[in-house]
């Protein structure tokens, strides 16, 4: 491929290791039935791959430049289509018909840059997918697998935790990568689970629960959840936690999916009276 300067705004690392390369598209388990999304195919690394064995695969671009000369590339294969667009705003329904049961994969070697916002996205839009298989930032690897009470558990693994069986892959190098990025990879499979883990009743609600519970990390669970200012009063939000059998003096990263749970349906509870 033409040799483009990586526009570091968009996240561009390209992977240039055969075996990650290799590894990666073994992990995918490509069957000729599957129906692959790539975010973010760059120069193709992966996408001339996939193409060889999925019965489609739809590339989402945002670097017009790099969809042109992928499109020129790899324009030949029927069952690719290469998209010029911006994966946190592309209208899914559109792009991604379902057929039936089947469900869409994804594969990808994530902009790093926004791959909080891509999760959030993916929780979303949970429905039309059976698996994520991501490459993400370590860091960012970390706080998904984080167990309770460790300074990386935050909302992003109790969300995901909610939605998706989460497992570490592979380790990735920045020796992988061009330009050479400054942190270390982890590869990550999400399998959507088939309902949510755990009945946590109105999932807006647990939603803006678990983001209150998070907000100040240093105070308590009580005086982060004071400032939803759902409860009338203080007494009420007391009476909340001592229903549950938590304590108020707890921190939000404590908590395992199961309390936020109850304490968010008790909470929602006692607001509705
Ligand atoms: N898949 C290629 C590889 O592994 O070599 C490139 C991966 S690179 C880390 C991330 C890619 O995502 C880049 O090609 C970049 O242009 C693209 N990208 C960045 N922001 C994007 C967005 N909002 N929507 C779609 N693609 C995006």
């Amino acid at each position: 491929m033409v040799n483009i300067r990586a526009k570091k705004s968009l996240g561009q690392n390209f992977l240039v290791d055969g075996n990650v390369i290799s590894n990666i598209v073994k992990a995918a388990d490509i069957r000729p039935q599957d129906m692959i999304l790539e975010i973010g195919p760059g120069r193709g690394a992966l996408t001339s791959r996939l193409v060889e064995g999925a019965a489609r695969v739809v590339a989402v671009e945002w670097d017009r430049e790099l969809a042109a000369l992928l499109r020129k590339e790899l324009g030949n294969h029927e069952s690719l289509e290469i998209l010029h667009g911006d994966i946190l705003r592309v209208d899914f329904h559109q792009i991604l018909p379902l057929s039936g049961k089947d469900r869409w994969k994804v594969v990808a070697n994530l902009p790093y840059n926004i791959s909080s916002q891509i999760l959030f996205r993916f929780i979303d839009e949970r429905a039309l997918f059976s698996e994520l298989l991501l490459m993400l930032q370590k860091e960012v690897g970390d706080r998904l697998l984080a167990p309770p009470s460790c300074k990386e558990y935050g909302v992003l693994t109790v969300l995901s935790r909610l939605y998706f069986d989460v497992e570490k892959v592979l380790p990735v190098k920045p020796s992988s990568f061009r330009p050479i990025p400054k942190v270390d990879s982890v590869v990550l499979r999400f399998r959507i689970l088939p309902c949510p883990r755990t009945d946590v009743g109105d999932e807006a609600f647990f939603r803006r629960v678990v983001k209150a519970s998070f907000s100040q990390r240093r105070k308590t669970l009580f005086n982060c959840l004071k400032s939803l200012e759902y409860l009338a009063d203080e007494a009420a939000l007391r009476q909340v936690f001592e229903h549950v059998g938590i304590d108020a003096g707890r921190r939000g990263e404590t908590l395992s999916l199961e309390e936020f749970a109850r304490l968010s349906k008790e909470m929602l509870a006692a607001v509705r009276g």
